[in-house]
């Protein structure tokens, strides 16, 4: 059988077993972010339906102490080792058990929850995503740098144990919607729909010199700070290409990129009839947790409804490969496969990293990462250890060359 059959298989197993059981055990990884925070503002809205088993988050600690001391989790772990003693003092006397460090935050995953939220930002999501995949658990996704780095052994290690992934990025919930995965002979293609960021219209120079303020506001979503750069550069899409490749098994050829400024259609998929199927929805994160958090339910959410009469438009345009090299980068590199798309991601967490604390320049973005990847071999990925291996040497070779671009 096929990955991609096996995981439907997996997914109508799952489907089936845990319609009846309520309450759903929820665990929620970087709860203290935009995913995290949305994750539980849905939850809290169905204190009967879902119970939440454990939060992590790396450093927002006071944030940490008041969401478990709201939602009564059994577990809590702070990524940062020297935050343990505050959090175990902000939580004394409640009966939540605490941990700190690294490990703490794979325990967390690794406890028998129904459902587990993985959204941590970056390649720190892998292990503990692993965690909660090897125990055969239904995970939301939205940590999309783990199927970036390790897209195809964490597919395998789905099938091997049966855990179901649900997309909870908006553009993959979408076309989770309406991918006929009993038909995959009739899908033509995937189209990913991009807003096109805050720097649409914006020229060559403009971007050159554009600052970390005004990377991050984006005009249609509100996003944690490493997303809302990644938007801005177009990688955010390239990511989401790799995403897409690994979660719908579709070849780099089969998935269109596609901007669409109104961000009211999340992405759409095309059958060979010539049909095209699309959700859309207003641009509010609070929609695609729903879908996930309830599958195979459908659930509430609070988010504003579609007025098309105000929306009035939708346009299209396509991507500008000069001002977003990203896009043919991301490309380039899940074409080459191996560690090339760990290699890309791992330099453009570095690269992110350093504009954001206004090292280097907004453009010198994707030119650190291209430079990175040219100059690293590429080879075959053979297990986790080779990906974090791959991840680490790609982040040294990064900073390298943030220090020499420091010094001309
Ligand atoms: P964020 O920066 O707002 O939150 C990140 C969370 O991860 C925080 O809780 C933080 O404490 C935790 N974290 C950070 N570094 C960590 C580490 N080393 N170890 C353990 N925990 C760590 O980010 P976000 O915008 O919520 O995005 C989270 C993920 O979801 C990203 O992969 C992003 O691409 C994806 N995503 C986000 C959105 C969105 O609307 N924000 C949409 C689609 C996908
Ligand atoms: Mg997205």
């Amino acid at each position: 059988m096929a990955v991609t059959e096996t995981s439907a298989a997996a997914r109508r197993e799952t489907a089936k077993r845990t319609q009846a059981e309520a309450p759903r055990w929820v665990t929620v990884l970087g709860s203290t972010g935009s995913v995290g925070g949305n994750t539980l503002d849905v939850v809290e809205r169905y204190p009967n339906d879902y119970r939440v088993d454990a939060l992590t988050a790396h450093s927002n600690v006071d944030k940490l102490i008041e969401q478990a001391l709201r939602l009564k989790p059994r577990f809590v772990a702070i990524g940062d080792e020297k935050l343990y003693d505050k959090l175990k003092d902000g939580l004394a006397g409640s009966g939540i058990a605490v941990g700190g460090g690294r490990a703490a935050v794979i325990e967390a995953a690794a406890r028998p929850s129904d459902w587990v939220m993985s959204a941590i930002v970056g390649a720190a999501g892998l292990e503990p995503t692993l965690a909660a995949v090897r125990r055969g658990a239904m995970i939301g996704l939205a940590n999309k740098e783990t199927l970036v780095c390790a897209g195809s052994l964490m597919m395998r290690e789905l099938a091997e144990h049966g855990a179901v992934m649900l997309p909870v990025d908006s553009e993959h919930s979408a076309i989770f919607q309406v991918f006929d995965f009993d038909k995959l002979d009739a899908i033509e293609k995937i189209i990913l729909t991009a807003s096109g960021g805050p720097f649409r219209t914006k020229s060559v120079a403009e971007m050159t010199a554009a600052t970390p303020a005004q990377a991050v506001a984006h005009p249609n979503w509100s996003m944690g700070a490493k997303i809302s750069v990644d938007s801005a550069s177009m990688m955010n899409k390239g990511l989401e290409l790799i995403e897409a490749h690994h979660l719908f098994r579709l070849p780099e050829e089969q998935i269109e990129i596609l901007v669409h400024p109104q961000s009211v259609i999340h992405s759409m998929v095309a059958y060979q009839d010539g049909s095209v199927l699309a959700q859309l929805g207003t641009p509010d994160m609070r929609t695609p947790i729903a879908y996930a958090l309830g599958w195979p339910k459908r659930i509430g959410a609070p988010s504003a409804r579609l007025d098309f009469a105000k929306v009035a438009q939708l346009t299209f345009e396509a991507p500008d490969p000069i001002r977003f090299p990203a896009l043919r980068i991301a490309r380039e590199a899940l074409k080459a496969g191996g560690r090339q798309p760990t290699i890309l991601n791992a330099a453009n967490e570095v690269a992110v990293a350093h504009f954001l604390g206004g090292r280097i320049g907004f453009m010198d973005i994707p030119a650190l990462v291209e430079a990175v990847l040219a100059s690293i071999p590429n080879a075959e990925l053979g297990s986790i250890a080779d990906v974090i291996e791959t991840d680490a040497e790609a982040r040294r070779v990064a900073e390298a060359k943030v220090a020499t671009l420091r010094h001309n």
